[in-house]
């Protein structure tokens, strides 16, 4: 890494995920980046949970906008298989405590001991393999990183994804206040991100993993707009200090119901001049080319 230079991967998730991406957002997301200047990262979701059909059967043309995405600097992750947040591993407590996880909750509670069973890395090999063929079959370009859906997780992920040759998993999260925030826990403080526990959660996996902070756009309200964007202040000075890049995620509808891209728009302002202002230069990169880069 250039010590001149720091690193912003802005990604997003659900792209495809029925209920939560409408094509048409999608189409001023990217929009959006082009304006900004922003190469960006798109988690897709192969395989549609309820129908079975494959993302580039879905209304939309989902695969003709990503090629465009990615011949324009874009690049294109995968985002589990279908979605299921059980399908990797266990979502964080965070994650889970959230109102609309309740089902979930219950479940992953009830059913630990067979869901350790179920991730375990020779199981979870097809199942990574079948969501990326998916993705390679219809774009025709390689897919090299991963997220896994709600940030599940389990050591046969990790395991999995090393033994199937991805480049990079972002599937770890740096700053869990966020989630307090959705639960309108305002007084939660900021967590503390450093170096340190950067290093630690990279040695979860043989294959690098690229942390984010956290999803400060997730239906933002006004009345919420300044704590969060105080709170994303905070993630990017410990960033600078510590040597980091800065790992964000938004998500395609949620993004643009609220504040989210008047957000984004500020926050990305803001942080060229915070850069600057400590002799840096801002970069925006995609996590393919982080991955190389922090290596
Ligand atoms: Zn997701």
């Amino acid at each position: 890494m250039n010590s001149d230079v720091q690193y912003f991967g802005m990604s997003v998730d659900d792209v495809a995920l029925t209920g939560w991406s409408q094509a048409g957002n999608l189409r001023k997301l990217l929009a959006f980046f082009a304006a900004e200047g922003v190469p960006a990262t798109f988690f897709v979701v192969p395989l549609d949970e309820d129908s079975g059909r494959p993302f580039q059967a879905l209304p939309g043309d989902y695969a003709g906008l990503l090629r465009d995405a990615y011949a324009s600097g874009h690049a294109i992750g995968q985002h589990g298989l279908r979605h299921n947040r059980f399908e990797f591993g266990i979502p964080p407590a965070m994650i889970l405590d959230l109102p609309h996880e309740s089902e979930n909750k219950r479940f992953a509670e009830e059913n630990r001991q067979r869901l350790a069973g179920e991730h375990v890395c020779e199981k979870l090999r097809p199942r990574l393999r079948q969501g990326r063929e998916i993705l390679e079959d219809a774009l025709g370009f390689p897919i090299v990183g991963f997220r896994s859906p709600a940030l599940q997780e389990s050591p046969g992920m990790f395991a999995a994804i090393a033994a199937e040759g991805y480049q990079y998993d972002s599937s770890q999260c740096l700053q869990e206040t966020g989630w307090d925030y959705l639960l309108d826990r305002m007084d939660v403080p900021p967590r503390e991100i450093t170096r340190a526990r950067w290093e630690k959660i990279r040695r979860k996996c043989q294959t690098p993993i690229l942390p984010l902070t956290c999803d400060y756009t997730w239906y933002l309200s006004r009345k919420k707009y300044d704590q969060v964007l105080a709170l994303a202040q905070h993630d990017f000075h410990a960033c600078l200090r510590e040597g980091l890049p800065m790992v964000t995620v938004c998500h395609v509808d949620p993004v643009w119901d609220g504040e989210g891209i008047r957000f984004l728009r500020e926050f990305y302002t803001w942080a060229r001049s915070a850069a600057a202002s400590q002799g840096k230069t801002l970069q925006f990169m995609t996590l393919d080319d982080l991955a190389r880069e922090v290596e």
